[in-house]
């Protein structure tokens, strides 16, 4: 069943994924957008999670160093398993000790159009050609299927940009870092809903990650405070039940 291995993955009383609902696998009229997304990730390494929508699913990759914009750089892309689509919506913490635990971004999203007349023969035959309309990524792309090693369980994609209007050899992973929907970068998105800061940061440009230390009690007014004191009340109250038997026994 589509998103088997989704769900069989992820305990959703914990985790904020979405769940997503039953797939109607259908292809829909000719004309309806068909969705991609980018998905920054700081899980055990960071990695760009890049799905496609096809067949009521996400079809998902995980490449390591994300999308580059030179023709002469191919992307490692390894294939993952479906998504629902609900998930192209999902910023935020995966709590850790679950699958995929750390700190997830929408770095781009918007369209894709198959430059293929059959998009399943291609994914069979492994090399998929499509354009992408989003707000970082644009133009032609293609994704090619490796030739499969011994023992290896997914199958390794390369993740190409072709030569069109839209290719440079500009670093678009370092020059546009944020989320773009929230304009958040790793540890803000860390900061505001509980993650680990020191970890999503090391998915941050270091040159922003010292811009935000450097304005860090601006236009905060009487707050300054406030972690202090939170954190004397966490000691007040973080008395062992060994200590708090000692204290009563006096
Ligand atoms: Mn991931």
């Amino acid at each position: 069943m589509p998103l088997d291995e989704y769900r069989r993955k992820r305990r959703f009383d914990v985790t904020a994924e979405p769940e997503g609902k039953p797939v109607k696998r259908r292809a829909g009229p000719k004309s309806a957008a068909l969705a991609f997304v980018i998905q920054k990730h700081r899980a055990t390494a960071l990695h760009y999670d890049f799905r496609l929508q096809w067949g009521g699913v996400m079809l998902s990759w995980a490449v390591p160093k994300g999308p580059s914009l030179d023709p002469a750089t191919k992307r490692m892309a390894m294939a993952v398993e479906d998504h629902p689509i609900e998930y192209n919506a999902f910023e935020g913490i995966i709590p850790a000790g679950q699958y995929g635990g750390g700190t997830v971004m929408i770095w781009d999203r918007g369209t894709w159009t198959p430059e293929v007349p059959d998009v399943d023969a291609a994914l069979r035959v492994g090399e998929l050609k499509f354009s992408l309309a989003g707000d970082k990524l644009h133009g032609s792309w293609v994704l090619v299927r490796t030739r499969p090693r011994p023992g290896q369980k997914r199958a390794a994609w390369l993740l190409i940009k072709h030569r069109d209007a839209w290719a440079t050899t500009d670093d678009i992973a370092e020059k546009a870092p944020r989320s773009v929907v929230s304009n958040r970068l790793l540890v803000e998105i860390a900061r505001d809903e509980g993650g680990d800061m020191k970890r999503a940061a090391d998915g941050d440009p270091r040159a922003l990650l010292r811009n935000l230390l450097d304005h860090l009690d601006e236009g905060r007014p009487a707050s300054a405070a406030r972690p202090a004191r939170r954190a004397a009340a966490n000691r007040r109250t973080a008395t062992s039940p060994a200590k708090k038997k000692r204290l009563k026994e006096k």
